[in-house]
């Protein structure tokens, strides 16, 4: 049974997509077959695989709404290995749309345990709102939660609202819940306040913070309207050097505590090329 998590966080820009993205990329660089859905009418993570529109036929509104099978929409970047179950601009009225459906907060769980089996790992993107879209992702998650946290003023605002609607949620539909990690985003270690963020996060979280920090990088912003994850977008042999090693850390550190990952598949991954570059990640 393929692994799904789901990365959430009601506030906005806080790295929800850019997350998904680059783990998405760090696991199919290494053999992972992965599905990333985008749950988040913003359609971001579609625009950044650069998918094609007029291949897009419809994506996660028609798996929700229509109960259609994901399988009829799902798209695949050849360049990243990457499938996407792709968000449209219907996606948009889903909120409202959920609410007269049965057993609303629990479409998408449906609709991905029909194609999960096929992907080891399935990430979705949430949007930022707790509305049905995003409870759809949170019952979906069936390995549990990664929630990055940007370090910022007003960082822990709201992740209270999303604690106690977590708790809502494993206390009437999913007691399973669990919270896989917390991912600090865009550290500026130079800045008070990116300390300050890390230590009050670390103290309220404990275990469950991610060691390794996402830094504030320039590249990370831009890698996305390249259609890029940053290990293939960073060209430049400096910015290689000083940036991979603390993304790579990161997102081994995030593939490292999926359960059973490294002992059951360690072995037989084999990474590919990206053209151009040696082994980005190590
Ligand atoms: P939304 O809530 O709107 O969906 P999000 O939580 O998905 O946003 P992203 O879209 O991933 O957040 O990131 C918000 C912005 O911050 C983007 O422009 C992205 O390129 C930029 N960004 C993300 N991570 C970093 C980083 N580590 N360093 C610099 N910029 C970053
Ligand atoms: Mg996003």
């Amino acid at each position: 049974m393929g692994r799904i998590y789901t990365i959430v966080n009601q506030k906005g820009g806080v790295g929800k997509t850019t997350t998904a993205i680059n783990l998405g990329a760090y696991l199919a660089y290494y053999g992972q077959r992965v599905l990333l859905v985008d749950l988040d009418p913003q359609a971001n993570a579609t625009s950044c695989l650069r998918i094609e529109k007029s291949t897009v036929r419809g994506g996660v509104y028609e798996a929700l709404i229509g109960s259609f099978p994901p399988t009829n929409y799902i798209l695949h970047n050849p360049r990243l290995k990457m499938s996407i179950l792709p968000a449209t601009p219907a996606l948009a009225g889903a909120e409202v749309e959920l609410v007269t459906i049965i057993s609303r907060e629990s479409r998408l769980k449906k609709a991905l345990a029909t194609v999960s089996d096929r992907y080891d790992y399935t990430l979705v993107d949430c949007p930022p709102s707790l509305g049905l879209l995003t409870l759809n992702g949170i019952v979906a998650a069936k390995d549990g939660l990664m929630i990055p946290v940007q370090c910022e003023y007003l960082a822990l605002e709201g992740l209270s609202q999303l604690l106690n609607t977590l708790e809502r949620v494993r206390s009437s539909l999913f007691p399973e819940l669990k919270v896989r990690g917390v991912i600090l985003t865009m550290f500026d270690g130079r800045t008070n306040l990116s300390n300050d963020v890390l230590t009050e996060v670390r103290h309220y979280f404990q275990d469950d913070v991610f060691q390794s920090v996402v830094p504030r990088t320039v590249r990370l912003a831009e890698a996305p309207s390249y259609g890029q994850p940053i290990s293939v977008y960073a060209p430049l042999p400096t910015v290689r050097r000083l940036m991979l090693p603390w993304h790579a850390s990161c997102w081994k550190e995030m593939v490292g505590i999926f359960r059973g990952w490294k002992n059951e598949n360690a072995a037989s991954i084999r990474p590919w090329s990206w053209p151009g570059c040696l082994d980005p990640w190590w």
